[in-house]
């Protein structure tokens, strides 16, 4: 694709960067087919290739972005299924970033648009302000048909029993079972410690079975993902550069062999590290090690290449396994999930339209709710077709998405694996 930057324009590094991705882009619009705004709207401009030719035209001309442009940005979920299918390796999500950063920049959104996005960004990446959030939802909830609809939308989302916050969350060094194989960091986490904290309590146990101790460093909170996906960059960096400074201290001191994270949307940002602070003097060298270090929880568990210890527990269940988007299309990681439920025992199936978005996408069920709840209606059914026992998939969001959808219970890969190699059975299916 041609691209008509100007000098002065391309000076800047993030508008070399979209320089760079645009013009990889020959507009084939393969990407097309797997979009799932696009599979839902049939409208070329909710389609990745629209959506690129928006956003040239919007960085080109420099101009404040439209209504239109927004409208079709925000329609996007950004879990990149378009960068699976592009045979031209265009960098979507990079662009979007940028695109939505503009937008951030130079638009101004309706009041309670703003209000919705402030509140956001102020509570769910800090577990004390989201659970007091929560205590105030499960008061409102009697009166949701009262409140504008994205607010309604968001009471539907809010768990009617909120566990109790985990020891495993507070900063501490857990011991490995036996002879120590690895020594890695846990992401906790934000909105996840709140909603679901049996997943970090699972992910402990299975580590250390297997021999890895696990770190939880302190200061290593919120990622930036949930912000960094609304285009406010600057609480994003600020949120990334206490988590790489936390890690660091630690690699820095009894050394680490890996981050681990167990929220794939959070894995795809902190695998993001690298590219965000590529330009700062003082955060590229640390930013880039951390990306490098990064691992969804289940990439390495099969890294470690180890047998796993049975329980039995497994044998004769069916899982049904949905792929989240960020960890199937952000992160590449599709197979090991797969694999590791299977050599636990299970009988692993996958639904049909593995590759479309349930709809949860961070905040998109929040702030895209009709087309959100169109792309969970369409997963559950294709999820019912395989008929399970259980659900399992690898992302909070999905969890949270899906659980009132279908009539299976839903629960963390993980989960599933700490129960089959001896853990305690997850709450979920008691
Ligand atoms: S598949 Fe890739 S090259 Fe083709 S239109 Fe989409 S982004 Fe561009
Ligand atoms: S990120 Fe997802 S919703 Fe957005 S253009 Fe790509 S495939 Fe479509």
């Amino acid at each position: 694709m041609q691209t008509h930057f100007s000098l002065a324009q391309l000076a800047d590094s993030d508008t070399a960067a979209v320089n760079d991705i645009l013009r990889a882009c020959v507009h084939c619009g393969f990407c097309n087919a797997t979009c799932p705004t696009y599979v839902l709207l049939g409208d070329e401009l909710d389609s990745p290739r629209g959506r690129i030719y928006l956003m040239k035209q919007m960085l080109e001309t420099d101009a404040p972005a439209s209504r239109e442009v927004v409208t079709h940005i925000d329609r996007c979920l950004s879990w990149v299924a378009c960068m699976t299918t592009c045979p031209s390796g265009v960098h979507y999500q990079h662009l979007v970033d940028q695109g939505r950063k503009h937008i951030e920049e130079t638009y101004r959104r309706p009041l309670m648009d703003r209000l919705i996005r402030w509140g956001l960004a102020m509570t769910i990446p800090y577990p004390s302000r989201f659970r007091l959030v929560l205590r105030a939802a499960k008061v409102a909830r009697p009166f949701a048909g009262l409140l504008p609809k994205r607010l309604r939308a968001s009471l539907a989302l809010a768990p009617r029993r909120m566990p109790k916050p985990s020891p495993v969350d507070k900063p501490q060094v857990i011991a490995a079972e036996g002879t120590r194989r690895k020594r890695v960091a846990l992401l906790n986490g934000c909105a996840q410690t709140v909603l679901a904290p049996q997943i970090n309590e699972a992910t402990v146990r299975l580590l250390t079975r297997l021999g890895v101790e696990v770190v939880v460093a302190d200061g290593a909170g919120c990622c930036g993902s949930l912000v960094h996906h609304l285009g406010k960059v600057d609480p994003s960096h600020a949120q990334a550069k206490a988590v790489i400074d936390a890690w660091t201290r630690e690699i820095d001191g009894g050394g680490l062999d890996a981050v681990i994270i167990n929220s794939s949307g959070c894995g795809t940002q902190v695998k993001d590290y690298g590219f965000m602070f590529r330009d700062d003097p003082d955060y590229a060298h640390k930013a880039e090690r951390i990306s490098l270090m990064a691992r969804d929880v289940s990439e390495f568990v099969a890294e470690l290449d180890i047998d796993l210890p049975s329980s039995g527990n497994a044998a004769g269940l069916r899982v049904t396994y949905q792929s989240a988007c960020s960890l199937q299309h952000g992160q590449s990681v599709h197979r090991q999930p797969r694999d590791l439920l299977s050599a636990a025992g299970f009988t692993v199936s996958e639904p049909a339209e593995g590759h479309l978005c349930c709809g949860s996408a961070g905040t998109y069920n929040i702030l895209q709710s009709d087309l959100a709840d169109q792309l969970r209606d369409r997963k559950a059914a294709t999820i019912a077709a395989t008929t399970p026992d259980i659900v399992a998939t690898g992302n909070i969001g999905c969890m949270t998405q899906l659980a009132d959808a279908i009539d299976a219970p839903i629960v963390h890969t993980v989960e599933l694996l700490d129960w089959a190699t001896g853990g305690p059975k997850p709450g979920a299916l008691a």
